[in-house]
């Protein structure tokens, strides 16, 4: 509440000008079934099984209730999408119910998507399908036990309501049962946040933002103050350039190492315009997102971006530091030349090139990344693009090589096609002895080696597939499949034995599925 609130309340849909956010309740739900929830972020901020499991649950996170102290609001944000500015998006179908302090000491705040209109749903309806609330669920979770900074997710709860979304059966569109997932972070501040101010000309409101984000979401960077009073530091002129340059560095930094996480493990966001970058470098907004199974750079899951395939795997480092020029752009005001933004973005470079060596390496099992080692990856995966090879079943297997006879026998559950394993054999096999001779000249031995690859290289990861069997079971009336699944998740670098299946590729009736529009 350090910040300019909307003096109207409720959903009707308007342009917001000066405020960072709206009073809005959820829209009441019919009847509200807990379907999913994580243990740890449940634990996190407190919860008893038994709080789980009394119907009260459902009903304050289907948005039907709330509990002492929340009072809900929809934040006003922008953004750039697929490359042009969109103007006002803001939390079109998420109401947060406000912030809580775990009993460890982190503020966590929890956010209802699907609860109902906002002022910022614009034309649609603010609510949230089951399968994209499971996706969502799901992920983000999995994100979480893969190391990868996210948002978290705490509950799923299905509305006893239907919604009408893009799933079309003979041409209609098709009711579909909806949900309401409470995700959970530290901040959902979004590049957005800033670009709607600096768009607006409201200068004013662009610094309270930047000073408050600081000291709430970056307070490290006050060092002793951050314990004052907002108020008392902004008069006290805490907020000075060089602070900001600090924290526009730091978002550089958490940006790209994000990214590199997602490079890592074969996550493709899908969707990534401004309003969908977290400026605490989180994943954050899983819609159309997808995972690699067939190594493809190329590939996106976003079918509606399947022209330009702008939000592309490959691209995604590219495109997050365009979108990191955005924020640099709409931050410029609170400088007086552009370097601070310039060297921050610069050290997003660094940091991104950085972080890709600690990639290869961990991916290779090498001590540590040298120049060749980067050609030496890149010649594997255009092989594997070539070849269609399973991206981490290739990694998890390749650290079961025996350097002394390097054969593709480890990876051959890798292959999708036999005529292009055929066609690239003699290359593949060339590449492992090249790999082989390299591993020679590593100190790592055998057993640390193959204990850095498989922690770096997840056996489980949330396949297309498999998400899309727990949506089926679950719109079959059967939601166990969602707590399976995300049992196997929670352990991904982990063999588990008895759950290979989990890690199988993809099978072949899923492969015109992988890429359908989930948002
Ligand atoms: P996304 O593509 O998911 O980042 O969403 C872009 C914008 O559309 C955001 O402002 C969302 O809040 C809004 N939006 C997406 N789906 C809905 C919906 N069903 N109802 C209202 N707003 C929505
Ligand atoms: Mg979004
Ligand atoms: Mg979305």
């Amino acid at each position: 509440r350090e910040l300019p609130g909307d003096p109207e309340t409720g959903p009707r849909v308007r342009q917001v000008a000066g405020a960072v956010w709206s009073r809005v309740m959820p829209t009441p739900v019919q009847a509200p079934t807990l379907l999913a929830h994580s243990r740890e972020v449940a634990e996190e901020l407190g919860f008893t099984p038994g709080q789980l499991a009394s119907p009260a649950f459902a009903e304050v996170f289907g948005g039907n209730t709330l509990l002492p102290g929340m009072d809900p609001v929809a934040s006003n944000y922008g953004g750039h999408q697929f490359g042009h500015w969109a103007g006002q998006l803001g939390d079109g179908r998420a109401i947060s119910l406000g912030e809580c302090i775990t009993a460890a000491g982190g503020r966590r705040e929890l956010q209802l998507k699907g609860a109902g209109m906002t002022p910022y749903s614009r034309s649609a309806d603010g609510r949230a399908v089951l399968r994209s609330s499971i996706r969502e669920f799901l992920c983000s979770e999995a994100m979480h036990h893969l190391g990868v900074p996210t948002t978290r997710a705490l509950s799923l709860v299905s509305t006893g309501e239907a919604v009408v979304r893009d799933m079309f059966y003979d041409g209609h569109p098709a009711p579909e049962p909806g949900a309401i997932v409470c995700r959970v972070a530290p901040s959902f501040l979004r590049f957005g946040h800033f670009e709607l101010p600096y768009a607006a000309g409201d200068l004013e409101l662009l610094r309270r933002l930047a000073d408050f984000c600081i000291w709430r979401d970056f307070p490290h960077l006050l060092g002793a103050r951050a314990a004052e009073p907002l108020d008392a530091l902004r008069r006290a002129g805490a907020f000075d350039e060089t602070r900001y340059g600090d924290w526009f560095e730091e978002v550089c930094v958490r940006t790209a190492r994000t990214v590199a996480h997602w490079m890592r493990v074969g996550f493709v966001h899908g969707v990534l315009n401004t309003d969908n970058m977290s400026i605490l470098g989180l994943t954050i907004d899983y819609g159309p997102y997808g995972w690699i199974d067939d190594f493809d750079p190329d590939w996106t899951p976003n079918t509606t971006d399947a022209q330009g395939r702008r939000y592309r795997f490959g691209w995604q480092p590219r495109v997050a530091h365009w979108n990191l020029s955005r924020l640099a752009q709409a931050l410029s005001p609170l400088f007086g030349d552009v370097a601070p933004l310039q060297a921050g973005l610069d050290r997003y470079v660094e940091a991104w090139q950085a972080a890709e060596r600690e990639v290869v390496a961990g991916k290779l099992g090498l001590a540590r990344c040298r120049d060749g080692d980067l050609a030496l990856m890149e010649r594997l995966q255009a092989l594997m693009q070539s070849a269609q090879v399973d991206m981490a079943i290739w990694f998890r297997a390749l650290a079961e090589l025996d350097p002394a006879q390097p054969s593709l026998t480890p990876m051959a559950d890798g292959f999708y096609d036999a005529s292009l394993r055929e066609a690239h054999a003699a290359d593949l096999e060339q590449w492992l002895r090249d790999y082989a001779l390299r591993l020679r000249d590593d100190p790592l031995d055998a057993a640390a080696r193959r204990a850095r690859m498989r922690a770096s290289n997840p056996k489980y990861v949330l396949r297309n597939y498999l998400a899309q069997q727990a949506i089926d079971q679950a719109a079959a009336g059967d939601p166990s499949g969602i707590a399976d699944l995300l049992e196997v998740m929670r352990r991904p670098y982990d063999e588990q034995p008895g759950r290979e299946a989990h890690a199988a590729k993809r099978p072949d009736w899923a492969r015109s599925r992988a890429g359908c529009s989930m948002l």
